[in-house]
């Protein structure tokens, strides 16, 4: 959806780490209310893309504006305030805590109890406590799969599950842009196809969605638009019928384990 307005805008965005030129130059446009799939073989640089834009790193050179306003240089933590969520290749959430808990987290970038409030249990804050408590219990519904294991610890969760918490503490910061990174990653055939629906599903909610994704029937059956990076730089943009005809494509894969 090219045609939409841009939620997200990169221009010239640029990180290198000594001699290794990880992200080079990205320029995209984000469609409001689209699935954007980036897509390159390992090391191209599409992680690091993510770290950039919700803030772990601050671009070299570069611009990136949200929502007409810029956020580069900005921490992550107001990042996710300002309204992009995020989850990891390497699932990384709160193992030893209960997954309730792990949602609650997701949530506390936007109770208004401060540190007073927390300390003295505040009226104020118990309000909060029990409101945020029922909202991770909704949110919990999203997915069918977790019912009734709100109390389980998530280290004894299955894979799948994992990444479902994690895509749930993401949400549960109620953001407008997700960025999802390789979320299909450890899934069987069966779970990642149910994970498409999952991602429109997301979509439908009203948050825009950037997916980097080696399941290319995922890619195929969710993006609007796909980003295709090798070496840090764009290589081509378009459909995703486009993309995988994309000599540059093609080329970059060679002798690359990925697809
Ligand atoms: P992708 O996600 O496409 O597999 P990455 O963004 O993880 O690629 O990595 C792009 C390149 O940047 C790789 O060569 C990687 O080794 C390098 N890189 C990423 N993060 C760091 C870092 N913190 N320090 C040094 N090099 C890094
Ligand atoms: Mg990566």
């Amino acid at each position: 959806m090219s045609s939409a307005r841009p939620v997200l805008s990169l221009r010239g965005v640029t990180k290198h780490f000594g001699g290794v030129r990880a992200v080079d130059g990205i320029s995209l446009d984000v469609g409001e209310g689209s699935i954007t799939g980036i897509i390159g073989p390992n090391g191209s640089g599409k992680t690091t893309l993510f770290n950039l834009i919700s803030g772990i790193y601050e671009p070299q050179k570069g611009d990136m504006i949200f929502e007409d306003r810029p956020v580069q240089g900005l921490p992550a933590h107001q990042v996710l305030r300002r309204g992009i969520a995020r989850t990891f290749q390497n699932i990384r959430l709160f193992d030893q805590m209960l997954v309730i808990e792990n949602l609650l987290v997701g949530m506390h970038t936007r109770l208004f109890s401060g540190v007073f409030d927390a300390c003295a249990r505040t009226r104020r804050f118990w309000a909060e406590e029990r409101a945020a408590a029922a909202e991770a219990m909704k949110l919990l519904n999203f997915f069918p799969e977790l019912a009734e294991m709100e109390l389980q610890i998530v280290k004894n969760l299955s894979y799948a599950n994992r990444r479902r918490v994690e895509i749930l503490r993401a949400l549960a910061a109620r953001p407008r842009l997700m960025l999802l990174d390789e979320p299909a990653a450890g899934m069987n055939a069966t779970e990642a196809a149910k994970l498409m629906k999952d991602i429109r599903r997301i979509r439908d909610r009203g948050v825009t969605v950037l997916l980097i994704e080696h399941n290319m029937s995922v890619m195929a059956g969710v993006t609007d638009r796909v980003m295709a990076m090798d070496q840090g730089e764009k290589v081509a943009e378009g459909s995703f019928e486009e993309i995988r005809a994309h000599p540059k494509v093609l080329a970059s894969y060679l002798g690359s384990e990925n697809p």
